[in-house]
């Protein structure tokens, strides 16, 4: 694995996974573009979470949601409310942070001062936010006391009381600019499952359990965009939101953490690089009735959030539900006046109308594609003592599957004959199989180490007849990225064989 975030970074520009956004004009904080590597990575891993979570199960539907959502909907969901971060200004300089990420910034004897103010064991970081969080002028008090300082100026801080910033995108829709023409951009993908709950239940006859999965955009107004692609501003969740009888919910939420778990390391993340929260109390969304994010050990940044798997209970659809008083809620949820809907289903045993509990495991695309990247990161030192950087990324998860080199590219022989392979090969449906007609052999192999291409097939003077060994005529070779191998393979038999590979 990667040793550190800055190798990683490094690669992703080199090789053409990702870029800054709007670099040509000094780069936007918080957004990132994804390269001609990147773009193929980010849909593997998409395909793979689809066919896990939809096509794998009996009990799961697809969707696709606009992004812009009604103003009503971020209000009724609760997030104009309460989808906000605290934020300190430091007077001194009008910096503006994060205050978790403030204290985190911080040496460690800061941060046990820190944490001994609020009452708090810096051990269990945490708990030193939650604390943080839930006592503004307690922490304000903190912060003086500890000393901390400014990750900008290095200076201890002159700092404000924290006060919530509301993390959401809003922007006007139509061409007046009103006190009522606007609408959000959503910060998360599952409003738009809770707003189409009905839809989907009226046209596929679906009874509790049963989930709901979409990939898309979502976006947050972050306070502190940093570390590469692990926060950032647009961003790309994977979320499942599940429907089942309330007081089952317990059981499925433990059966959603195994799932999830255990997808993760199909990806070659390993269970033994994710460290499970138990996120405490004071620390839980306003939706939240219990969750556990998985905290993925990244290189420099340490153990981060990578997925959360939240228990939302009956919040969402009895905050958007008309006729709240007559279903029994067990959320506390504010009136709803506006919505046209009622959102029940079925009981499974009573046949009585119920709004079901939702378990939602919710996984962020950039921080996936972090991790996969970290995780098949490699440094090896070879037998002739060179070192050579590879990408040890699982065959469905390479950008590309095969790459075909003519040995000489100025040899209009070998480069039409690689090339009729590679249209051959396409067909497959295997993914992008990529004709590498460009720098000599030793560099080709270098760098489709470096993407993680899992196999090279190299057409030479053998392969048509004019090599020293007539026997290989007809034949290619194929060059294994992990092991180094390298396999003579009739052209006849090239279809069959990387398809079993790489099934
Ligand atoms: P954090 O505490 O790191 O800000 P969060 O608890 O706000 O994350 P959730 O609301 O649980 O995150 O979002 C679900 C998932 O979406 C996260 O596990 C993460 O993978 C992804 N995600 C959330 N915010 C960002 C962001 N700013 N940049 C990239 N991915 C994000």
């Amino acid at each position: 694995p990667a040793t550190s975030m800055e190798e990683l970074v490094s690669l992703c520009k080199r090789r053409g996974f990702i870029f800054q956004g709007s670099e040509i004009y000094g780069g936007l904080q918080g957004f990132y573009d994804y390269g001609p590597l990147g773009v193929e990575l980010k849909n593997n891993i998409k395909a793979a979470w689809w066919r896990t979570n939809v096509y794998e199960r009996d009990d799961m539907e697809g969707l696709d949601a606009s992004i812009i959502m009604h103003r009503q909907v971020l209000r009724h969901s609760g997030h104009e409310a309460t989808f906000s971060d605290p934020m300190v200004d430091n007077k001194k300089n009008n910096k503006r942070y994060r205050l978790d990420h403030l204290v985190k910034d911080q040496k460690a004897d800061v941060i046990a001062k820190v944490a001994e103010a609020m009452g708090q064991s810096a051990e269990n970081f945490p708990a030193v936010v939650a604390a943080l969080n839930a006592n503004p002028a307690q922490a304000s008090e903190a912060l003086r006391a500890a000393g901390v300082r400014d990750p900008f100026s290095g200076e201890v801080g002159e700092w404000t009381e924290p006060k919530p910033f509301n993390m959401m995108f809003k922007t006007t829709i139509g061409p007046v600019a009103d006190d009522e023409s606007y609408g959000y951009l959503r910060p998360e993908t599952a409003q738009g499952i809770f707003t189409n709950f009905k839809n989907v239940v009226d046209s596929t006859s679906r009874r509790l359990p049963f989930g709901i999965a979409q990939i898309g955009k979502a976006f947050r107004n972050e306070i502190t965009p940093r570390n590469f692609i692990f926060r950032v501003r647009e961003l790309e969740q994977m979320e499942i939101e599940f429907f089942c009888t309330p007081g089952t919910d317990e059981d499925w939420h433990e059966k959603w953490l195994e799932a999830r778990l255990s997808w993760w390391e199909a990806q070659g993340v390993p269970r033994s690089k994710i460290e499970i929260l138990d996120v405490p109390k004071e620390d839980l969304a306003h939706y939240s009735k219990r969750t556990y994010d998985l905290m993925y050990d990244y290189p420099t940044l340490g153990h981060e959030e990578i997925e959360g798997i939240a228990n939302r209970s009956d919040y969402d659809l009895g905050s958007h539900t008309k006729n709240q008083s007559e279903l029994g809620l067990v959320a506390r949820v504010e009136e709803n006046l506006d919505s046209i809907a009622k959102l029940t289903i079925p009981h499974p045993e009573t046949n009585k109308p119920v709004v079901p509990f939702v378990i939602e495991p919710s996984a962020g695309v950039d921080r996936a594609m972090l991790a996969v990247l970290s995780e098949a990161f490699t440094k090896e030192t070879l037998e002739n003592g060179n070192e050579r950087i590879v990408l040890k990324l699982k065959p469905h998860l390479a950008p590309i599957k095969v790459a075909v080199i003519p040995l000489a590219r100025n040899k209009a022989e070998l480069v039409d004959l690689a090339r009729s392979i590679k249209n051959d090969l396409q067909k497959l449906g295997l993914g992008r199989i990529l004709l590498e007609d460009s720098g000599n052999i030793g560099k080709a192999y270098r760098r489709h180490d470096e993407v993680g291409t899992p196999y090279c097939v190299t057409v030479d003077f053998d392969t048509v007849g004019k090599g020293e060994d007539a026997s290989l005529t007809d034949t290619v070779t194929i060059r294994d990225r992990d092991t180094l191998a390298q396999e003579r393979v009739k052209i006849s038999d090239l279809s069959s064989y990387l398809q079993a590979k790489l099934r």
